[in-house]
């Protein structure tokens, strides 16, 4: 059977949604028959950019419903302002290995030391991967918790926080959480736990402060911890911060002009996957 050319192109490309080729179908037909280009590679030339295109709405989907407030990479990181943090290990979770194993990445550390820039920046990898993720900060959670709760829409809510790949969880510890609120955290961590989904947290406490984040209750802090470690990757930076520098350096704060980095101790350490 011969097949003619607004069959391919109307009811063949466009009815199987191949927009992208369908546009190409012109100028890639024409490049075929002057350089006389085999079956397989005029197919594979007209089919890349339909791909391309595909995946890059998929990466546009996963980016619309991330959540993530700012665009942040780590290229934009400057290292040398941190010396605390391992760049290595930093380097090799941006590989985005770590959500393959499903493991957890938490970033601790006081206001400013750049634990919200990296989080992110470990979130865009996610997304670039065609993954789907979750960033929200520990009191959007609690927010959307009420507004769930009082809809009767909580296991939708569960659904929301334990599917993605990545769930991204910003600034635990700035609010103590109330019993309710920490039980919910607790089982979406302990359900991600389950089905190996990597989850970051980025936190100004301590682990041993981590009662308070619990609603004062240390067993239900030192079980979530328990699972939340039990394959992760823990940065502690310890620095200035970079907000800080900012404002110095615009002559915010008299008598400061710039700022070193004064606690270069590394506290940068991975525990050990022992599952
Ligand atoms: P934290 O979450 O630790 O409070 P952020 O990640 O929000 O800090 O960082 C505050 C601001 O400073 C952000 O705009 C971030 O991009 C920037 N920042 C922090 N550390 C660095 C750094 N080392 N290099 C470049 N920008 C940084
Ligand atoms: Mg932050």
């Amino acid at each position: 059977m011969s097949v003619n050319y607004e069959q391919l192109a109307a009811d063949g490309l466009e009815q199987i949604g191949a927009n992208t080729s369908r546009g190409q179908l012109d100028q890639v037909a024409q490049q075929a028959a002057a350089a006389g280009w085999s079956y397989s590679h005029f197919l594979g030339r007209l089919l890349e950019p339909e791909l391309a295109a595909r995946r890059q709405r998929v990466i546009d989907t996963c980016m619309h419903f991330s959540g993530l407030p700012w665009i942040k990479r780590l290229s934009d990181f400057d290292f040398s302002f941190q010396p605390s943090i391992d760049r290595t290990l930093v380097e090799e979770l941006v590989t985005g290995r770590f959500m393959s194993e499903g493991r957890n990445v938490i970033f601790q550390g006081p206001p400013g030391v750049g634990k919200t820039h990296l989080a992110i920046a470990l979130g865009l990898v996610c997304s670039e991967c065609g993954h789907r993720l979750l960033f929200l900060t520990a009191l959007d959670l609690v927010r959307r918790m009420k507004t769930a709760f009082a809809q009767n829409r909580m296991p939708h809510y569960m659904k929301m926080l334990t599917t993605p790949k990545l769930l991204i969880v910003d600034e635990v510890g700035y609010l103590g959480l109330d019993t309710q609120q920490a039980s919910l955290l607790f089982q979406v961590i302990c359900i991600r736990y389950e089905k190996q989904l990597s989850t970051i947290i980025t936190s100004n406490k301590a682990f041993a402060e981590w009662g308070h984040v619990f609603a004062g209750d240390p067993i239900m802090a030192s079980a979530a911890l328990d699972r939340l470690l039990h394959r992760a990757t823990v940065i502690n930076i310890k620095g200035d911060s970079y907000r800080m520098r900012e404002k110095r350096q615009a002559g915010l704060f008299p008598g400061a002009v710039a700022l070193e980095p004064q606690q270069k101790g590394a506290s940068t350490k991975t525990k050990p996957s022992h599952k």
